[in-house]
C-alpha cells in the first residue's frame, strides 16, 4: 500500500507484534444503505475483513430510480413545521422506511421511540440541522443492531468551533471511545457545535465524517463504499463507459473535483492526507472490484493523464494591449478591477500582449442578480485603455489532470490535435503552474464532445 508510514512507525505503534491488525474505515454512502437488501450486503463486506471495525453510514439514499433520499424528506419536514405545517405523510413515509427495513432484515430493535422523539423535536421547532441529522443517527443505530455493533452518537465526538469548523478535540474524543473490542458505528454527516447543539456537515458530508474518523483511529485505510467502482476517468452521464481510475494521488483527485467531478466531498481529503492514510473508493454492490485507490504518490508509468473533467458556466474577458509587458503593474491593476467589485477569478492565462481574466459566471452577478459585468469592463477601459476588450461568455472548462504531464513529452500536442481532429474550437489554454493539469476553454456546446475525445485518446 503507498503512502503509509514505514514499517518501523507501524511497529511503534503496535508494539506487540504484527498480529494487531490496523482499522480500516468503512463508510457507506446513500445507496449502499437505501434498503434491506443492501444493509444485507454491507454485513457481508464487513463480514469478509476483521480489520472492518469502524463503520460509518449515511441516510438512506435512493433505493430505486424516483426515489427520495431521507435526507432531502427530513429538510422537508424542517420546512413544514418552520410554516407552523403537520409533517404528515412526508415524516410517515421516513419511519416506514425505516421500520421496513428493521422488519425485513429481522433485527431485534424497537424504534419507536426514536421515532417519536425526533418527530416531535423537529415539529417542535428543532434546527434544519437536527432534522437533517436524524437520517444519519437513526439508521447508525439500525446497522449497527444488523452488525452486532456499538453505537456512538456523532453529536458526542464530533465537534465544531465557533467559526464551524471541525474542532481538533473531535480526534482524542473519537479515539478515546473507540478503544473497546469488537465493531463500533458512528454515523456521519454531523456532530455539535461550540453550543452542544446539534451541526452538520454541507451536504455529502459523511464522506468528511469517514475521513476524520480514519485520521481519529490512525487507520491503515479509510474505505468509501458508493455505488461506482471507483472514481472514473470522467464523468459516466458524459462517457458511459469511462473507466475507473486505479490509482490517483489526493492532488490529482483535488483537481478533478474541483472541476466537478463529485464522486467525493472536497472536504474529506484533507484529514486522511494530514496522515497519509489511504483512500480506497469501492462499490457495494460489487465488491470485488478493487476500486480506486487515492494516495499521497503514485508511480505515473506510461499513465499520463488520470482523468477528465469539466464545467460549464465561465466567461473570458480578455485584455489586448500592444507592448503590454513593458507596462509596469498592468497585471495587477487588472486584478484591482475585479477585486474592487467583489469578484473573484478562475485562471489568467497570458500571451504576448492580451492578458485573460476567466470568471466563473455566478461571479458575475451580485446579491440581487444584476450583472456586474458593465461595471468591470468601464473600469477595466478606464484604467488600462486596453486596445481591444473581449468578452466572450457561454464558455466551459475542461481540467485533463495527471502529475506531470505538462512535462511529458508530446501530452499537450495529443490532447489539441484529438480537440481538432472533433472539429472542437478551443478558445483558451491554461497549463496550470501546478503541472498537474492542462486547462482548455471551450464553448458550452462542445463539453461532452471535447471530453469524449480527450478520453478517447488518453484512456
Ligand atoms: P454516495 O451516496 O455513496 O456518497 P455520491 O452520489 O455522493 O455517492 O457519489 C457517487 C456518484 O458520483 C456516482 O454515482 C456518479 O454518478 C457520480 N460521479 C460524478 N463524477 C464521477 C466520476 N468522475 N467518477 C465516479 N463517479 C462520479
Ligand atoms: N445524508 C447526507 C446527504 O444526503 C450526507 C451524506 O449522505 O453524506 O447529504
Ligand atoms: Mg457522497
Amino acid at each position: 500500500m503507498a503512502g503509509r508510514q514505514s514499517a518501523d512507525a507501524q511497529d511503534q505503534r503496535f508494539p506487540a507484534a504484527a498480529a494487531v491488525p490496523g482499522v480500516t474505515v468503512a463508510k457507506f454512502g446513500g445507496t449502499s444503505v437505501a434498503s434491506a437488501a443492501q444493509l444485507r450486503k454491507v454485513q457481508a463486506i464487513i463480514d469478509a475483513d476483521p480489520a472492518r471495525r469502524v463503520i460509518v453510514p449515511s441516510a438512506p439514499g435512493k433505493a430505486h430510480a424516483g426515489d427520495t433520499k431521507v435526507t432531502d424528506l427530513l429538510y422537508l419536514c424542517h420546512q413544514l413545521a418552520a410554516k407552523g405545517q403537520a409533517l404528515g405523510q412526508v415524516w410517515d413515509t421516513i419511519a416506514a422506511r425505516f421500520q421496513g427495513i428493521v422488519a425485513e432484515l429481522g433485527v431485534a430493535l424497537d424504534l419507536s421511540a426514536i421515532l417519536r422523539e425526533a418527530r416531535e423535536r423537529i415539529a417542535g421547532g428543532a434546527s434544519a440541522d437536527y432534522a437533517a441529522s436524524r437520517g444519519e443517527a437513526i439508521h447508525g443505530r439500525v446497522l449497527a443492531a444488523a452488525l452486532g455493533a456499538t453505537y456512538i452518537d456523532a453529536a458526542e465526538v464530533v465537534f465544531f468551533d465557533r467559526a464551524g469548523r471541525l474542532d481538533r478535540r473531535t480526534f482524542p474524543a473519537i479515539a478515546a471511545r473507540c478503544r473497546i473490542a469488537g465493531r463500533v458505528v458512528i454515523p456521519g454527516f454531523y456532530g455539535s457545535d461550540h453550543a452542544g447543539e446539534v451541526k452538520t456537515f454541507s451536504r455529502g458530508g459523511s464522506d468528511v465524517t469517514g475521513a476524520v474518523v480514519a485520521n481519529a483511529l490512525d487507520a491503515t485505510l479509510y474505505e468509501n463504499w458508493t455505488d461506482v467502482s471507483g472514481v472514473l476517468m470522467t464523468d459516466p452521464r458524459v462517457v458511459a463507459e469511462a473507466r475507473p481510475i486505479t490509482e490517483i494521488t489526493y492532488r490529482e483527485l483535488r483537481e478533478l473535483s474541483y472541476m466537478g467531478a463529485s464522486v467525493l466531498h472536497e472536504e474529506a481529503v484533507f484529514p486522511v492526507r494530514e496522515k497519509g492514510i489511504p483512500i480506497n473508493i469501492r462499490n457495494t454492490n460489487r465488491p470485488a472490484d478493487p476500486g480506486t485507490m487515492i494516495v499521497a504518490e503514485r508511480d505515473a508509468g506510461n499513465q499520463v493523464v488520470v482523468g477528465i473533467a469539466g464545467t460549464k458556466g465561465f466567461t473570458v474577458i480578455q485584455i489586448e494591449k500592444a507592448m503590454m509587458n513593458t507596462e509596469v503593474g498592468f497585471g495587477r491593476r487588472v486584478l484591482d478591477a475585479f477585486e474592487r467589485l467583489g469578484i473573484s477569478y478562475e485562471h489568467t492565462p497570458t500571451g504576448i500582449d492580451t492578458l485573460s481574466v476567466v470568471v466563473a459566471d455566478r461571479q458575475l452577478v451580485d446579491a440581487s442578480g444584476t450583472s456586474k459585468l458593465e461595471q468591470v469592463l468601464e473600469d477595466l477601459q478606464a484604467t488600462l485603455r486596453p486596445d481591444t476588450l473581449k468578452v466572450t461568455p457561454g464558455m466551459a472548462l475542461i481540467a485533463t489532470v495527471g502529475q506531470g504531464m505538462t512535462h511529458a513529452v508530446g501530452t499537450a500536442a495529443r490532447l489539441f490535435s484529438s480537440l481538432a481532429k472533433a472539429r472542437v474550437n478551443v478558445r483558451m489554454i491554461d497549463q496550470g503552474s501546478s503541472e498537474q493539469n492542462i486547462i482548455v476553454g471551450v464553448e458550452e456546446a462542445d463539453l461532452a464532445l471535447a471530453i469524449r475525445a480527450i478520453y478517447n485518446e488518453f484512456a
